[in-house]
């Protein structure tokens, strides 16, 4: 309970529904435990007296006795119909704010979580754990406060009986089996909870290897991987069923078990009632009472075995909650008034592995010492791997420098506000992503403090307009996910498109790799031109001919920048880079 308290707290804007429950519950405990033995007790003796009156009772009487029944009844289910809806309202609204706390801090978290953590655990994390603990959160809010007020109200029935009638103290003796009962329920929530922690770790393979069958529908296709994925999507199917089969098992043993040793408590009452001679209207109340004083411990188990099963995907969500922000804003950021987008990066080193048995890996960059003027278009060149991409992810402060800085007009990265810093960089990736959104929204996505044109302004500089106009709705029209309705080459316009609208001082480009038409690549490159002007930019080059684009050439080879000037020089000095270069113009003529 003391690991739940903070959520409880999430209850705090709710105060007034939880109220109304709270009344309500004890409205039903009382009249559950208490009221209903106790009014068994009083009306049983008038209607069935144990002798023979001289004087009937009245047909009136009679009623007015009987009505005792379905009053308590109607006090009972209207209090707990209210309860259940007001505790309801109030578990949901708690569970659609932790479910909220997560999302927010799933938008904060820097990137190299997302290379440590499936995309689809995440997913399962979201859906599959908050759906456990909103189940396990209405059971339990159902019961939370009517339980233990049935459980006192009948207790103090049975009481009230025992003093009242002679020869009834035995029945207090056979509550002594509640204390057997906390036996199981300890012992069963504990194993519950490494089982759930288990099978909900299980749905996290399983949705990980939906999303990715999803993701690679073509490449499915294409490889014949069909047969191999069934039997991937089986294996971890039947492993997440054999997990919930274990939950299934433990969390279903516990109610009959409580039962079992109940019975044996009541059949302690009757035995002794049957010894002591006593009459059935006086035993019927307390059987009523010790029935209602044992369900509620039946009902707590249940909730303590729910509770366990909610701290394991509890524990799941805590771990997003908890992960290190490691990329954020300092306390007090320095704000540049007018950025002019002079780089500099000064012995860098990073590393995207930082476990202790990685470290022997060759890192991603080596000591990257570097100046780039305000304004100068810089082409990043290099075998795969080498470090670009990497490199150029450490303007938006994608990743942090492990060791050395990196500064914008002589400001560490670090010491501005994220916000600012993310503003000032426009990224157009190798694969852009567009929302399934309309065209113009995806790109009103790129606004900025920087941002001065119109939306057709910009798509013209991108040359989108000539496509977007073709549309039916024109910038209206609707793009499906990720943009799949468009062309390698259109999606690519969007980006650029997008990157104008936002028109901040710094500019990634990281060029498609896959192979355009001449007249896709002919606009691409103009509208490229375009963008660059007056911008810093970094221009990841997989294609050579946008190195006439750049001014300085530099060559990043497994980690270092081992030549750095223009084209001219660096295909003089540098071997590699000649080999490349040499190697496309031969692919091209
Ligand atoms: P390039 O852009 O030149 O192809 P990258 O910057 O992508 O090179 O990669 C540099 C090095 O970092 C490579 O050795 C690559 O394997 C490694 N790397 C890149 N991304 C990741 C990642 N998410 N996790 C682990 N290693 C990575």
């Amino acid at each position: 309970m003391k690991r739940l308290f903070p959520y409880f707290l999430l209850l705090k804007p709710y105060w007034f529904a939880f109220l109304i429950a709270l009344i309500c519950g004890v409205i039903y405990g009382v009249s559950s435990g208490f009221g209903l033995p106790y009014m068994i007790d009083q009306v049983f003796p008038k209607i069935f007296p144990a002798e023979k009156l001289d004087v009937q009772l009245s047909t009136w009487e009679l009623l007015m006795y009987i009505s005792w029944f379905p009053l308590v009844f109607i006090i009972r289910g209207t209090s707990s119909y209210f309860n259940s809806y007001f505790i309801n309202y109030c578990g949901i609204r708690v569970l659609e704010k932790i479910r909220f706390q997560v999302f927010e801090k799933l938008q904060r978290l820097p990137i190299s979580f997302f290379h440590r953590n499936q995309e689809g655990d995440l997913l399962s994390r979201m859906i599959s754990d908050t759906g456990q603990l909103q189940a396990a959160i209405l059971q339990v809010s159902n019961d939370l406060i009517k339980q233990p007020i049935t459980f006192i109200g009948a207790i103090t029935a049975l009481i009230v009986m025992a003093v009242q009638r002679e020869g009834m103290a035995f029945v207090l003796l056979c509550l002594l089996v509640i204390p057997i009962c906390v036996f199981p329920i300890r012992r069963i929530g504990e194993l519950l909870l490494n089982k759930a922690l288990n099978m909900q770790e299980k749905a996290g393979n399983l949705t990980s290897i939906l999303s990715e069958n999803l993701s690679a529908y073509k490449e499915v296709r294409a490889f014949n991987l069909e047969s191999r994925e069934k039997e991937r999507f089986e294996n971890v199917s039947e492993n997440f069923i054999d997990a919930r089969m274990k939950v299934i098992k433990y969390s279903h043993m516990l109610t009959p078990l409580i039962e079992i040793i109940t019975a044996v408590g009541i059949s302690a009452a009757i035995f002794q009632a049957s010894r002591k001679s006593i009459q059935l209207d006086a035993v019927v109340p307390v059987i009523v009472a010790l029935y209602m004083s044992y369900e509620p411990v039946k009902k707590l188990g249940g909730i303590h075995t729910s509770i366990k099963q909610a701290l394991a995907s509890l524990d799941r969500l805590e771990e997003i909650l908890e992960t290190d922000e490691s990329i954020s804003s300092p306390p007090e950021p320095i704000e540049i008034k007018k950025i002019r987008g002079e780089l500099e990066f000064n012995n860098v080193s990073y590393s995207y592995s930082n476990r202790k048995e990685e470290l022997n890996e060759i890192p991603a960059l080596i000591d990257i010492n570097l100046k780039i003027s305000s304004g100068e278009v810089v082409a990043l060149v290099g075998p795969s791997g080498g470090g670009k991409s990497t490199l150029a992810g450490l303007l938006p402060r994608f990743y942090d420098p492990d060791k050395g800085s990196v500064l914008l007009d002589g400001v560490n990265l670090r010491d501005l506000f994220l916000h600012d810093v993310r503003d000032a960089v426009a990224l157009v990736p190798q694969k852009p992503f567009l929302f399934d959104l309309d065209v113009k929204k995806n790109i009103e996505l790129g606004q900025s403090k920087y941002t001065h044109a119109t939306i057709n302004e910009v798509c013209q500089l991108a040359y989108a307009d000539e496509f977007v106009n073709e549309f039916e709705q024109g910038y209206q029209e609707r793009l499906g996910e990720k943009g799949s309705r468009l062309s390698g080459g259109q999606l690519q316009r969007l980006a650029l498109a997008r990157a104008f609208f936002k028109n901040s001082p710094l500019l990634i480009l990281d060029e498609a790799t896959s192979a355009l038409d001449t007249e896709n690549e002919d606009k691409i490159h103009e509208a490229m031109a375009q963008l660059i002007k007056g911008k810093t930019t970094l221009l990841i080059a997989h294609r050579f001919s946008s190195l006439k684009l750049a001014s300085r050439i530099l060559v990043m080879d497994k980690g270092r920048i081992i030549a750095d000037g223009p084209h001219d020089e660096v295909y003089r000095n540098c071997d590699l880079y000649r080999t490349l270069y040499d190697q496309q113009n031969e692919g091209l003529t």
